[in-house]
């Protein structure tokens, strides 16, 4: 069975919400999803939110960084270590 994660840093929004959630069912991440849109970012629960949720569901676990941060130059790249 593949995991399966939604990530909400890849959510347009303004909040800048990190928050990821993974699940081994669809359904089960459905719902979770769900309950975090509703909660945290106020959305109302609708089939169309669901339906958006559902093509942001991933196989596998949430990455260690952001997507949208992705650093120029850090793959492969020869610079100097931050830090
Ligand atoms: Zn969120």
């Amino acid at each position: 069975m593949t995991r399966k994660f939604i990530d909400c840093r890849e959510f347009p929004s303004d909040m800048h919400c990190s928050v990821a959630i993974s699940a081994d069912s669809e359904e089960e991440l459905l719902q979770a999803a769900v309950d975090h849109a509703v909660s945290v970012h106020h959305h109302s629960d609708s089939p169309e939110l669901r339906q958006q949720l559902r093509q942001l569901f991933k196989d596998g676990m949430p990455p260690e960084h952001p997507p949208l941060r992705a650093q120029p130059g850090s793959a492969g790249g020869a610079g100097p270590r931050a830090h």
